[in-house]
């Protein structure tokens, strides 16, 4: 058997085991078979990351560093990540299961967050008041949280850890980060990138190990100003909790159970291409999954017989291929929940017309692997339209008129993202408005940018990433009063 590798966490820019010595395995789930193994974190290295994280805050060169100085550092990481793009695609899809096709277009990407963020970072200027009181000159300055604890999901461990890490870093905080005990790999391996670059030690550290464990041993440390949290809403609310325990700022990036829109008007070609992107893209594995399509009566059923002829088209297997289009669930709980899903659609009713079972194609070989799967005769209030399945599995949902469209739509506890496919520029216009959701897509899906603020309606999460705003996610604001006067007031009343 082949020797497994042994990753390290990054503390203080020196790669170190956990003091326990304790690891986990990774598992790659193409071929279901350990690869490396991981450190298993605690109470003590949350302390250790988060106190160098501190000292990094206020001494040595990172808080001596001008705006623009952060800023160069940023775009010097990002022409990083583009120079390394494929090896760290490999270790992704090994780690993850993520197709070579997805991570290739990912980290081709992903500097764009570094370059947006990095130029901004010395465009944040605080403002001189007009003060109301004579003698007198007050000033805004917008300053750092402090350290600020990133825990990130499996599902897309860099992105989603770059939407947090570019305004964190421009806005001049330093940072623990906890990716996920299945997919650590990546981040671990980021890091060589962000010392590369030139960002003094102790300003980007990771650690590794149980969300349970040294995930909630950061998010209640006393010195964590803020947690910026990217996992399923069960998890979210519970960070939620533990953090206001320290009265920690937090951002939450949660679930969805987005709709997908189809009125009859669409061009029929580009909305089953729609579908299909929301569904079955990145194995379903994906917050903003389209897993409700609602779908208006009158083409129904023909949309259906397109919609399921594509699917059929679908490549399953190595998520090395450049031909692969849906890949292995990366975990096997993952796997397992969405088994379990298949069995609650039929107990409930829905009618499967293709897949609903695992995928057992020779090109599938070992791997975690189901089939896309797509059911019809779906009621909203069904579990399998309402709980987030996290994987190819479709509900579609038959609706009359706009109203009904917009009431089912709008009908979960989730508002994440949504699709509207119509060719009435009215439609286009109106029905946006009326969606609870922080994105709405017409006549396109998931598409994402550095440039566009994106986050939850709803259980769906709190605050927002990407986009100009994004940064004051990260920043808070110092009122500073200077007094010109020669002589001061009585000093027993409110001046
Ligand atoms: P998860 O909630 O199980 O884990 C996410 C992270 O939280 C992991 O690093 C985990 O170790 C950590 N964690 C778990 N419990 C913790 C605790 N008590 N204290 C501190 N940390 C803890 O989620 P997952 O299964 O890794 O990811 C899938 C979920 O993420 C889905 O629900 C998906 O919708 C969501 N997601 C949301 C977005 C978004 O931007 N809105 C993006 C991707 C994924």
């Amino acid at each position: 058997m082949a020797e497994l590798e042994k990753l390290q966490m990054y503390i203080d820019g020196e790669r170190v085991d956990a003091a326990s010595g304790e690891t986990f395995e990774s598992l790659n789930p193409y071929t279901g078979k350990a690869w490396a193994t991981v450190p298993r974190g605690g109470a003590e290295e949350a302390d250790r990351a988060v106190a160098v994280a501190k000292r990094a805050l206020t001494s040595g060169d990172w808080p001596a560093l001008t705006a623009t100085q952060r800023g160069h550092l940023l775009r010097r990481l990002g022409d990083l990540i583009a120079e390394n793009a494929q090896r760290l695609a490999e270790v992704e899809v090994q780690d993850n299961g993520k197709l070579m096709a997805e991570m290739g277009m990912q980290l081709g990407y992903i500097p764009q967050w570094f370059y947006y963020f990095g130029g901004l970072a010395d465009k944040i200027e605080g403002a001189v008041l007009p003060i109301d009181k004579p003698d007198t000159f007050t000033y805004t300055r917008h300053e750092p949280l402090g350290v600020v604890a990133m825990i990130t999901p499996w599902n897309s461990p860099i992105l989603l850890l770059a939407w947090k890490l570019a305004p964190a870093l421009a806005a001049g905080n330093t940072v623990v980060v906890k990716p996920s005990e299945f997919t650590s790999a990546s981040t671990l391996a980021f890091a060589d990138l962000v010392e590369q670059a030139g960002i003094p030690r102790g300003v980007f550290n990771v650690v590794t190990g149980y969300g349970a464990e040294i995930g909630e041993a950061l998010v209640s440390h006393d010195d964590v100003a803020k947690v910026a949290f990217t996992g399923g809403a069960q998890s979210g609310a519970h960070v939620y909790q533990t953090a206001a325990a320290g009265l920690k700022k937090v951002s939450l990036e949660l679930g969805g159970k987005s709709p997908n829109i189809v009125f009859a008007d669409c061009d029929m070609e580009n909305a089953v291409k729609g579908a299909i992107s929301g569904i079955f893209a990145a194995t379903g594995q994906t917050c903003i999954a389209g897993s409700r399509l609602l779908v208006q009566e009158s083409i129904h059923n023909e949309f259906v017989d397109k919609l399921v002829a594509f699917a059929k088209t679908a490549q399953m297997g190595d998520p090395m291929s450049a031909d692969t289009q849906v890949g292995p669930v990366t975990t096997i709980p993952q796997y397992e929940k969405i088994l379990g899903y298949m069995d609650v659609a039929r107990d409930d009713g829905a009618e499967c017309v293709l897949g609903g079972t695992k995928a057992e194609r020779p090109e599938c070989g070992d791997g975690w692997f189901v089939e896309p799967t797509i059911y019809t005769g779906v009621n909203n209030s069904m579990r399998i339209a309402q709980e987030e399945v996290f994987g190819p599995v479709l509900s579609v949902i038959p609706f009359k008129d706009d109203d009904e469209a917009v009431e089912i739509a709008n009908d979960v506890i989730y508002g994440l993202a949504s699709g509207v496919w119509t060719s009435s520029i009215r439609r286009a216009m109106e029905i946006p408005k009326r969606i609870q959701a922080g994105t709405v897509w017409v006549n396109t899906y998931r598409a994402v940018s550095y440039v566009a603020p994106f986050g939850g309606y709803k259980r769906s999460g709190l605050g927002r990433e990407s986009g100009q705003d994004a940064i004051f996610e990260y920043l808070q604001t110092k009122t500073v009063w200077v007094s010109t006067a020669t002589e001061v007031p009585d000093p027993f009343v409110l001046r």
